[in-house]
């Protein structure tokens, strides 16, 4: 199966050839025609997968349709990929820019530990897409520097991680700010019962995939 017949765009694919991707890993395979689909998912997945491009090439592609519902409103922030460190945060969002290329989309990343006024300033430009850690996202929060209802999509990436680091609080802070109505996408390498029961608060009968 290619990336094309999973019904990801010409744009999609011709970044992935550049990038020298042919064919999907399991998981891309699995989790690509759910997210396109606009189903919640609950994946079980290591680092070293393929799961990074699982989930964002299905929303570049969900993003890059035409909603004309928005043409005449601000432009808010649409997508929240939450991750435990700043590392993966700003290898996310590199992920993000890669495969958006040759679509017309903008990501941010924002993280902790540096200045916060460049990215207030950021925020006052154009965000599609948001990658971030909670700890300076409950900044934004607070500070009233950012509008999360637009989300339509929330991302927890490496969630069996974000527990282990003591985010669960800031999650659940951050969960009721966010749109009711929105897609759920969870990937955890682990599944203790915090875990299960973080997924059953949030996702709506996700599909589930294990590789
Ligand atoms: P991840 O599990 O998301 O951290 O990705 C692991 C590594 O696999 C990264 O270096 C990706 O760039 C790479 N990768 C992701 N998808 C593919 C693919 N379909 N073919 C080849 N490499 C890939």
């Amino acid at each position: 199966m290619s990336f094309a017949e999973l019904g990801l765009a010409p744009e999609l694919v011709r970044a992935l050839l550049e990038r020298g991707y042919t064919e999907p890993t399991p998981i891309q395979a699995q989790a690509i025609p759910a997210v396109l689909g606009g189903q919640d998912l609950l994946a079980a997945a290591q680092t070293g997968t393929g799961k990074t491009a699982g989930f964002t090439l299905p929303i570049l592609q969900r993003l890059s349709l035409i909603d004309f519902s928005r043409v005449n409103h601000k432009a808010k922030i649409r997508v929240l990929i939450l991750t435990p460190t700043r590392e993966l945060a700003a290898q996310v969002e590199e992920s993000v820019r890669e495969y958006s290329k040759h679509l017309d989309i903008k990501s941010m990343v924002m993280f902790g530990g540096v200045n916060i006024n460049p990215q207030i300033q950021r925020l006052n430009r154009r965000v599609d897409i948001l990658v971030a850690t909670p700890g300076r996202l409950l900044d934004h929060i607070g500070q009233k520097t950012i509008d999360l209802s637009g989300i339509e999509t929330l991302v927890l990436d490496e969630a069996d991680r974000m527990l282990d680091m003591g985010f669960i609080r800031d999650i659940r802070r951050i969960l009721p700010l966010l749109p009711a109505q929105r897609q759920n996408l969870l990937f955890s390498a682990t599944f203790s019962d915090e875990i299960r029961e973080l997924a059953n608060g949030i996702l709506k009968n996700p599909v589930s995939i294990e590789v």
